[in-house]
């Protein structure tokens, strides 16, 4: 077992920031950027400038695997093609919406009557045709998981959102309790599995007390409390958690599917409305914000407006010398500006004041070493990939790990040591084909 009694560290989660106001829907923005850009993958646009779009519509698409499509997110006009920044820190290509604000729905959006008798392999289908992807931060076609070959018996709702900062996944579900409880059903059905595990904070008593009413209709669904460390909402920690086995690449080895919430909640109305993936929550906060809040937004909307629905910046901080960073501040990225678009795997942007810091060398303390949940070595890793020496990085472990960002966060001189020991493996990795 690779995290039997797991180290991690229990983390000043800052979350109650966000936590002051519910989700608010922020769902007409003047002008949506849909990106053409999936992960890696580049999509085909659908669409001319000058079309007419409505909500739900197709716009963009890439086939093969990964295929993926991309839908407009308000209703309104093709105005160009233009380049956006986006939470991979760089400028894509994306399909620029200027909204009518007549919220006009694609003719796929409708009430589906026989959600009861869908089959598992016409949920899959459903899976794939709206564009879902795994909304945590993952971003990957969820549909792919459920085409697997193994004899999947569990489907685990992983709801526990352990960086600091981030609520987006606690606020949609308490605003979304029902839906989260369908989607993960829909989710078995599509597995064929016979059980649901709903993974979650032990400390969030407020998700319990509005899942629990629900629970009573299906008796296969189980809250799972997983502890308060960083970083156990990783999913090979929450499956070995929950099952007690691990496993080499993918949970469907050991007979698992690992579904972020938030894609849950979506995926209910994906299967009853045909609602393709066109909206998700997002968290603005951080000391650099006047009031931090969590959003539901359309997709492609932009953060800086999403900054001015949060009072603006703090008194006397300008927003070029603001340090932001998309995603959690364990594994986020950094930024530039606040002027990007949500995505589907943004499920927030921190914003803090700028921070001058020197780097002054290793101290050699092995703080990195004693919270490293998998138990590397992150200063011997460094030194390994700054020699470039493919066998100590073999022997060091360096595969194993999961670029969880603890070892940079504890390290009292603010060495990179992430960055070191993420490069290493990837080094790792490519020496090894
Ligand atoms: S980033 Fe890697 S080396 Fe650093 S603590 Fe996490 S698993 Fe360990
Ligand atoms: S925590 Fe920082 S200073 Fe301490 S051994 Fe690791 S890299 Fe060096």
């Amino acid at each position: 077992m690779i995290f039997h009694n797991a180290k991690g560290i229990q983390i000043d989660g800052r979350k109650d920031m966000c936590k002051k106001h519910p989700l608010i829907d922020y769902l007409n923005p003047d002008t949506v950027y849909i990106p053409l850009i999936q992960r890696h993958l580049k999509l085909k646009p659908k669409v001319d400038v000058g079309d007419s779009v409505k909500i739900g519509q197709v716009v963009a698409e890439v086939g093969g695997f990964g295929a993926i499509t991309s839908h407009a997110s308000i209703s309104g006009e093709v105005k160009s093609f233009k380049k956006v920044w986006h939470s991979s820190g760089k400028m894509v290509e994306a399909i620029e919406i200027k909204n009518d604000f007549k919220n006009q729905l694609d003719d796929r959006i409708k009430e589906v009557k026989n959600v009861k008798e869908l089959t598992r392999e016409e949920l899959v289908e459903i899976m794939k045709d709206s564009g879902l992807t795994g909304l945590g931060g993952a971003g990957f076609p969820s549909y792919i998981k459920y085409q697997t070959k193994e004899d999947i018996h569990t489907v685990i709702i992983n709801a526990v959102e352990c960086e600091p900062y981030l609520t987006c996944d606690y606020q949609f579900i308490i605003r979304f309790a029902e839906k989260l409880i369908k989607g993960a059903t829909y989710m078995q059905r599509a597995a064929d599995a016979n059980k649901i595990v709903i993974a979650y904070k032990n400390y969030n008593s407020k998700v319990v007390e509005v899942l629990k009413p629900y629970l009573e209709k299906y008796s296969n669904i189980e809250l799972f409390p997983i502890k308060d460390i960083y970083p156990a909402g990783w999913e090979k920690y929450i499956v070995e958690q929950v099952t007690g086995k691990t496993y080499s690449t993918l949970p469907a080895e050991i007979g698992v599917i690992v579904n972020n919430s938030a894609t849950a909640i979506i995926f209910s109305d994906a299967v009853e409305r045909n609602i393709p993936l066109i909206s998700r929550p997002v968290s603005i906060t951080g000391e650099g914000v006047k009031e931090p809040k969590t959003f539901f937004v359309p997709l492609g909307t932009k953060v800086s407006e999403l900054i001015d629905q949060c009072g603006g910046y703090v008194e006397g901080l300008d927003p070029m010398q603001a340090n932001y960073i998309a995603g959690g501040p364990m594994t986020g990225r950094a930024i530039l500006i606040d002027d990007l678009v949500v995505n589907d795997t943004l499920g927030a942007v921190i914003v803090k004041p700028f921070e001058i810091r020197d780097y002054p060398e290793c101290l050699g303390c092995g703080k990195c070493a004693d919270v490293c949940p998998v138990y590397l070595t992150p200063t011997e890793i460094k030194k390994a990939y700054e020699r470039k020496d493919l066998r100590l990085l073999d022997l060091l472990d360096a595969s194993k790990c999961m670029e969880c960002g603890l070892c940079s966060y504890i390290c009292p001189s603010h060495v990179e040591i992430t960055d070191a020991v993420s490069k290493g493996k990837a080094l790792l990795k490519k020496g090894a084909k």
